[in-house]
């Protein structure tokens, strides 16, 4: 039996190949990829062959928010069995430096990362892959192998709601509701934020994001931004304001919206320079944190889904098949701005 990988000769193309199997070392198993939903990052390396000055290796295989079936086990592996429906997790730390050691293993320096350029590490669009069995986290049967695959974007916002500390009682601004201020929006809510207030351009983002439990909507090309949130917030701002649309304006601007006391989570990663009125941010005391990816997120947002907190299947991606790779990311690109997720079906 032969592989199948999807990979990238140049931008914009992909070239579906037969590899050999891969087979499952000590401490591993081999996955049946089912799903691989496509990332921002996805997109860039497609789009432009590079993000910034990270260039895609050559014949990069992309994707890394994938989920599918254990097919092979290898020795000494105990806690899964051939079967078993997994999420995987894309990050591989080294396990051994200071960081690994303090469990913020999202910071090693030494981080193998599906899909990324720096270190060169191949991606998920492939039929099977093996992987290490400590980062496969198991699906219970209430949850759906596509809601797996969706885990990985989750788990950016839960791990965004926790660097701001979102709990009960809390008033959270989330600007900009792109799949990452969504996937934050459904963690805030999960975590107990009392009052969500999201922000963006576009109405159709507003609605989803009102539908997945935004208590208000800002539209901030129709109305003053400012004015409504301290209305919504008797004056006050919010407890934690994530920026998640990426815009620099919006960073700078976030200390408008931040409550005497609160905390700015930067999720967005806006590219270049950023003018900061630090001034303003001092008068207030508030704090601002920025967010790499994640950590220790799988088993809590696995939970999550499977306990009904988080709807991840009404979030209904749009999903082509491995053979249409190619037209997928062309679709997700050209759709950025109305389709929250489009997915890759990698084997059925
Ligand atoms: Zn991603
Ligand atoms: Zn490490």
């Amino acid at each position: 039996m032969k592989n199948r990988i999807i990979r990238m000769p140049e931008k914009q193309h992909f070239v579906i190949e037969e590899s050999e199997m891969p087979h499952a070392r000590r401490g591993a198993v081999v996955v049946r990829i089912e799903y691989c939903g496509i990332c921002g990052s996805d997109m860039h390396f497609f789009k432009d062959g590079a993000i910034g000055i990270r260039k895609a290796p050559p014949n990069f295989i992309l994707g890394h928010e994938c989920a599918g079936t254990v097919a092979e086990i290898g020795e000494d592996v105990t806690d899964l069995k051939v079967g078993d429906r997994v999420a995987l997790e894309p990050g591989l730390p080294c396990g051994k430096c200071e960081f690994c050691r303090k469990g913020q293993y999202n910071l090693c320096r030494d981080m193998h990362f599906m899909a990324a350029a720096m270190p060169p590490t191949q991606g998920a669009l492939r039929e099977y892959i093996q992987y290490p069995a400590e980062w496969c986290f198991k699906l219970p049967d209430n949850v759906f192998t596509m809601e797996g695959a969706m885990i990985e974007p989750l788990s950016v916002g839960m791990h965004a709601a926790k660097r701001g500390e979102v709990g009960m009682g809390k008033s959270v601004l989330v600007v900009g509701v792109g799949t990452i201020g969504f996937m934050t929006v459904l963690a805030c809510r999960a975590m107990g934020a009392s009052k969500i207030i999201v922000s963006d351009s576009l109405d159709n983002r507003l609605a989803l994001a009102a539908r997945f439990g935004a208590d208000v909507t800002v539209n901030i090309a129709a109305e003053d931004a400012v004015a409504r949130v301290m209305e919504e917030t008797g004056g006050m701002g919010c407890d934690v304001v994530f920026e998640a649309s990426g815009a620099p304006a919006a960073l700078a601007s976030t200390w408008k919206y931040v409550k005497n006391g609160g905390v700015i989570v930067n999720v967005g990663n806006a590219g270049g320079e950023v003018p900061f009125l630090f001034g303003e941010l001092a008068r207030k005391e508030a704090d601002i944190r920025s967010v790499w990816r994640y950590r220790h997120t799988y088993p809590d947002a696995i939970e999550a889904v499977s306990r009904g907190v988080i709807p991840l299947k009404d979030i209904e991606p749009t999903v082509f098949p491995f053979e249409k790779a190619e037209e997928a990311f062309f679709y997700a690109i050209e759709q950025r701005a109305r389709v929250l997720k489009t997915m890759i079906r990698v084997s059925e």
